[in-house]
């Protein structure tokens, strides 16, 4: 369905990211993976890309803090392998913190990693889109875009803030054949949900079990965290030409999370 597109995933040397670049992939795009990590994990992780699926699957660096690097990710993957049709801003970072304790480095890092360098990206490859008349940008945002948790200023802040940019941008380009949508999946158990787990368990003053049964669980009705391949088949199924009428959308993949 996907062959002769490319897509650039950022954030995907694991987790959400890299279960999209994976299936991707298996629909016969050539893909970018992106992301932070132990240098020979990443290759292990290109080449099963490459192996798994017989695409081609290139490995970008680029640091989500810095817009050079992030316009370079675009431009070399337009260079290397003819375009970028699909765009999943997905790099993200988490800090659990009252409010008034809250670092200011972290604020800052996860506004840029999380918000500023989605724009960055689509910047940057919203030219050749516009030139082919065909893209699917698709930000990868969170429940925490429809909804807020105590302890995550900077995080709900700029979930709320891509989903601002999506709806923005994509009406910006509704009529250049490109679609942009920002998916919000509740808790998807993942690295990035794992690490917060002791610094959620000291700011409510309770055991790291209680974070799972009673903070993250207890806003999903279904009992279950999301998976990331649920996440990517989404993902996947917005390329396809049955999706192009879904633009600007805020889509919850929240296990019944914002209902409540
Ligand atoms: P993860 O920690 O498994 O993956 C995060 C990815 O971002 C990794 O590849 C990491 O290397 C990369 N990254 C971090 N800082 C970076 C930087 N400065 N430059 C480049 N790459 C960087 O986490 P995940 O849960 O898969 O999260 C992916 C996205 O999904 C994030 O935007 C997150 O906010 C969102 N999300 C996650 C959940 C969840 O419950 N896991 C729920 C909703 C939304």
């Amino acid at each position: 369905m996907l062959a002769n597109k490319t897509a650039v995933v950022t954030g995907s040397t694991s987790g959400i990211g890299l279960a999209c670049a994976r299936a991707f992939a298996e629909e016969g795009a050539n893909v970018v993976i992106n992301g932070l990590g132990d240098a020979d994990e990443i290759e292990a992780t290109r080449a099963a890309i490459e192996n798994d699926f017989g695409v081609r699957c290139i490995y970008s660096a680029a640091n989500m803090l810095k817009p050079d690097e992030i316009a370079t990710m675009i431009q070399n993957a337009e260079n290397e392998l003819g375009s970028v049709d699909i765009l999943v801003n997905n790099a993200g970072i988490q800090h659990v913190s009252p409010v008034d304790e809250f670092p200011i480095d972290k604020w800052d890092a996860i506004i840029a990693i999380n918000l500023t360098s989605a724009f960055h990206s689509t910047r940057a490859a919203l030219p050749g889109m516009k030139k082919r008349g065909w893209g699917r940008i698709i930000n990868t945002a969170s429940a925490h875009a429809l909804v807020a948790s105590p302890y995550k200023a900077a995080y709900v802040a700029a979930k709320h803030g891509i989903a601002g940019l999506t709806k923005t941008v994509a009406l910006e380009v509704a009529e250049q054949g490109i679609t942009v949508n920002a998916i919000c999946p509740a808790y998807v158990w993942t690295p990035l949900v794992e690490k917060q787990i002791p610094d959620t368990a000291k700011a409510r003053g309770i055991t790291e079990e209680e974070v799972k049964r009673d903070v993250l669980l207890k806003a999903q009705p279904t009992k279950k965290f999301v998976t990331v391949e649920q996440v990517a088949g989404f993902a996947v199924f917005l390329c396809t030409d049955t999706a192009s009428s879904i633009t600007g959308s805020i889509l919850p993949i929240d296990a019944g999370w914002t209902a409540q």
